[in-house]
């Protein structure tokens, strides 16, 4: 296999000019092809003609891999098994069913994360009594951006482990659903609801 390098050109099949043109490799972020994110700095062969990527090279797809599966790989956090009880209790006050609890997890990660709900209280949450108890079940959230909404969230907090960060959005989710039954909330969500049903 030869290995590429950053200014090395080829000629290669052009979709785009629908011929074989000039080709230079160049470090570019581009799109995974189902269009759900991106690979960072790969080198790929851009056509010289009209910019588009038109080669992969081999010695780039370790890469693309690596980054594909940090980006869709579920994060795992292990909590006292109240808490998943918490959950599935929150998801039927708004939707009537435990399906909702994946989306509304995620909700809150990212409105905290972007202050759209305030995160001033997140940290005593974990001193309350419901914070403690063994961690004998798993809380698994899917998504491109939790990674990044939790690191955000972490910086905000001053919370540095993920699972404690996990926990402490949980019991928010506690109180704001299920103990102070913040109508405005409440409303908010069961419009997720019925926009994602
Ligand atoms: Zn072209």
């Amino acid at each position: 296999m030869k290995i590429l390098k950053v200014g090395d050109t080829q000629r290669a099949a052009c979709d785009q000019c629908k011929a074989f043109m000039p080709v230079t490799f160049k470090l570019r972020t581009v799109p995974f092809s189902d269009g759900v994110g991106t690979v960072k700095n790969v080198l790929v062969g851009v056509c010289e003609h009209c910019d588009s990527v038109v080669v992969l090279p081999h010695q780039s797809t370790p890469l693309v891999k690596k980054q594909m599966d940090a980006q869709r790989k579920a994060l795992e956090s292990r909590v006292p098994a109240h808490m998943v009880d918490i959950l599935n209790l929150a998801s039927v006050e708004i939707s009537g069913g435990t399906e909702f609890v994946p989306v509304l997890i995620k909700f809150y990660i990212h409105s905290l994360s972007n202050n759209e709900i305030s995160s001033r209280d997140i940290p005593r949450y974990l001193d309350s009594e419901l914070a403690k108890g063994r961690s004998q079940k798993r809380i698994s959230i899917k998504g491109r951006l939790v990674a990044e909404e939790i690191d955000r969230l972490k910086d905000i907090t001053s919370i540095r482990s993920t699972t404690d960060i996990i926990k402490a959005v949980v019991l928010k989710i506690n109180d704001d659903v299920l103990v102070k039954k913040k109508i405005g909330m409440i409303k908010q969500l069961k419009n997720i609801v019925a926009a994602t049903a």
